[in-house]
């Protein structure tokens, strides 16, 4: 072994994995997977756009309630939350959590479909496979009567998708009454069962709006035009060299703006996705999207400065200003799991107990928040394999998800060991 503190995390992932209970743990998630499956089926048929993820929450907590986990809520975020109580209930405690929410919005349509293990719908995978793998793992653990050594806190939260800025676990990191005592945050997030997100990558978004007068085609021929102008502020964006290390990199996601073919528009609308694994470089890009806005609006309202000057003819543009708004509209802190971390320690034992070879990743996912914070986190796979990702085709197969629900397993019970006062 590498060092004693991996010895360590080795000897008790062992002791762990050689227990009866883990092994009855096991066997039901061994056994049970048409019941996940149906499960997972079920969850994927209630729709959870952002912003609208009541009723599915409303499903999860019904289904905590039968478990009987304590303390089940839904908080003001709209995130479902249950308490399995551990053997030491005033130490520490630890969160597994899959959000519910989808990138699809309101009024898609969800018509599960099945072919053999593959599941076929909008959501199956991201994050249908999570959260049927959380309630899979809180149910083996009861079937099982296994009661890990602290509190461990089962979430499915709200708010991961496109425009929800991770708000359902920003709030849980804000308010919950148990917040002080998280000592590991388990994610989990689509399939897979050997990645491991540990370093969160940042990311900003920004929403640029151009605004002018606006006006009829003809008549009011010259005005300034909010689409033009906001467009070469875009070109401007494009132009950018991003390095490829540290890996940065900028998406014009969205533009919008103008009502009819026949009129100069009112206003023009885009909206930018910045990430890098640098900090630095995002504080950088976040300046340039504000100067090529700001220089692109203020060199048009000098150009037609200029131009009224020399011409009195053009006496309907006098007066004529564009205006601009860059509002930042996300912020996903960065944050890196260290390599010397207990967490980091515990999941290459549990690797090395099944066999998995550890593939840490760099991602955007709920974990960036508790990383951010300095509390040890990481987003693994709920098994299985998906594909398809944020589209209507989006497919999940779940076949050997039992390997992945077996290593979660595995670390939440390792980190609550070591989360619980004994260790601590
Ligand atoms: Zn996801």
């Amino acid at each position: 072994m590498a060092s004693p503190l991996a010895a360590t995390a080795f000897g008790q992932v062992t002791r762990l994995a050689a227990e009866r209970r883990v092994h009855q743990a096991f066997r039901w998630l061994h056994l049970q997977e048409q019941a996940v499956f149906a499960w997972q089926q079920e969850l994927v048929e209630i729709p959870a756009p952002p912003f609208g993820e009541g009723p599915r929450a409303e499903w999860l907590a019904q289904r905590f309630r039968e478990l009987d986990l304590r303390d089940v809520v839904t908080d003001e975020a709209g995130n479902v939350i249950g308490r399995m109580p551990g053997m030491d209930e005033a130490a520490g405690c630890v969160v597994l959590s899959a959000h519910i929410d989808t990138v699809f919005p309101a009024g898609t349509v969800i018509e599960p479909r099945v072919e053999g293990r593959r599941l076929h719908a909008p959501g199956a995978c991201d994050n249908g496979a999570g959260v049927a793998g959380m309630l899979a793992l809180a149910t083996a653990l009861r079937e099982a009567e296994l009661q890990p050594a602290c509190d461990v806190y089962f979430v499915g939260n709200t708010g991961e998708e496109g425009g929800g800025d991770l708000r359902g676990i920003r709030h849980l990191y804000q308010h919950a009454p148990w917040r002080e005592r998280i000592r590991g945050h388990i994610v989990l997030d689509g399939a897979g069962d050997s990645v491991a997100i540990t370093h969160a990558l940042a990311s900003l978004r920004f929403r640029a709006v151009v605004r002018g007068p606006g006006g009829h085609a003809w008549t009011d021929a010259g005005s300034l035009n909010p689409i033009l102008v906001l467009s070469r502020a875009i070109a401007r964006l494009g132009e950018i060299v991003l390095p490829s290390s540290p890996r940065t990199t900028l998406n014009i996601g969205s533009i919008r703006g103008g009502t009819a073919i026949n009129a100069i528009p009112e206003e023009a609308e885009a909206s930018f996705d910045l990430r890098s694994t640098d900090p630095e470089q995002l504080i950088r890009l976040e300046v340039e999207v504000h100067r090529a806005t700001e220089d692109a609006v203020l060199s048009a309202n000098l150009e037609m400065a200029t131009r009224l000057a020399g011409q009195r003819s053009a006496l309907h543009l006098a007066g004529q200003r564009l205006r601009f708004a860059v509002e930042k509209i996300g912020d996903r802190p960065g944050g890196r799991l260290p390599e010397d971390s207990r967490l980091m320690g515990l999941l290459l034992a549990v690797d090395r107990q099944l066999g998995l070879r550890t593939e840490p990743r760099v991602a955007s996912t709920d974990a960036n928040l508790p990383l951010s914070l300095g509390v040890p986190a990481l987003t693994l796979g709920a098994g299985g394999q998906g594909g398809g990702i944020h589209t209507q085709a989006e497919w999940y197969d779940a076949t050997n998800r039992e390997l992945a629900l077996r290593r979660v397993l595995l670390l939440l019970l390792a980190t609550a060991d070591a989360s619980s006062s004994k260790e601590a």
